[in-house]
Order: structure tokens, then sequence, then C-alpha cells
């Protein structure tokens, strides 16, 4: 199993997260196979749906997600217009929604996103992470301080103080890491 994670607060996000450890020469890459645009995308809650995906819609998937990965780390200065178009090509098409039932307290009904095909999802992924901009610019993705973690997020947070992608991974190995140097045991935080 992909074991990906889903702490981005966006799903483009999360997207992005796929790649993981960025950090290092060797990256590791969980879309591997088309199938695997399904699997995250019903992790993700889009689902479900059985994608039509072959080769080229991996490639166009991983294509958007190094997109949207250089516009929220790129370097200072402007973004590239190759990573600008390759989303607004995306967001271009209207992203549908549908009705589906829900539990009495979310009032029976709410809608989701219409991702039945990868381009569709693409949209959808387009259309969030320009919302996203919109509302906290860029510079509120960060990348996660742990050395050898490298995913990103938003951080929504007063004063904007998150750290880590998350306390129980790296905020814990940071943690372990802290009372290691000073040669006492750390108590693990579950
Ligand atoms: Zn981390």
């Amino acid at each position: 199993m992909e074991n990906w994670l889903f702490i981005g607060g966006f799903a483009s996000l999360d997207l992005v997260n796929t790649k993981r450890d960025r950090w290092s020469a060797t990256p590791r890459e969980t879309l591997t196979t088309p199938a695997s645009i399904t699997r995250w995308a019903d992790a993700q809650g889009f689902g479900p749906h059985a994608f039509c995906a072959g080769d080229r819609e991996l490639e166009e998937v991983r294509q958007f997600r190094e997109a949207l990965y250089a516009l929220v780390m790129s370097p200072k200065g402007p973004a590239r217009s190759v990573d600008i178009d390759l989303i607004n090509q995306h967001a271009c098409s209207l992203p549908g929604a549908l009705l589906q039932k829900a539990p009495r307290e979310q009032g029976g009904v709410v809608t989701r996103p219409a991702v039945g095909s990868v381009s569709n999802l693409l949209t959808v992924l387009a259309h969030e992470f320009i919302w996203m901009v919109g509302e906290y610019g860029t510079g509120k993705v960060k990348e996660c301080e742990h050395e050898r973690c490298g995913l990103v997020f938003v951080d929504a947070s007063r004063g904007m103080k998150r750290r880590w992608c998350s306390m129980r991974r790296c905020g814990n190995r940071a943690k372990v890491q802290r009372h290691a140097q000073k040669g006492q045991p750390a108590q693990i935080q579950e």
C-alpha cells in the first residue's frame, strides 16, 4: 500500500506530497501505475471511481503535480509561465459537482466533485489550487522543517507557527532526536 498522507490541507498539496523524500537525491514516486491514480483519488475522498487511465494520464498527473510543486516552492521571483499555463489550462474546463445522499446531521444531501475521469480530477484540483492561492497566497505553503521529510502543507495557524507536517510524524521524530542529543529517552506521543 502506498501509505499516502493527507496533511496538506488541500487536495492539490496532498497530490504534491505523493512524491516523497523530495529532499533526497532519489525521491520516491508513489503514483507508480495508472491504477494508483484511482486509489489516490478514492483515498482523497473523490471516489469511488474507476478512472480510465493509462500511461499517458499517469504522466499528465505527474506533470501537473510538478507544476504545482514549482508554483508553491519556487525560489523567490516570478513563477514560470509554463507552470502557470499548465494549471490554467486544466482550470479552463468547468468542474462539475454531483449530489450525494448524506446523514441527516449533514442536511441529508451534500455535493462532491464529479471527477469521473483523470482530466476532470485535474480540473477540480486546478480550481481548488487557484482558490487556495487566492485565499492564502503561496507564502503560507510551507515545507516540513524536518530535513528528511519534504512534505508540504498550508499553515493557516495564527502567527504561522506550524513547523511539522504532523506532530505524530516529524514532530515526534524531532523530539526523539533532541532527546537523543541530550542523552535522555524521549516520551513518544501517540
Ligand atoms: Zn514532516
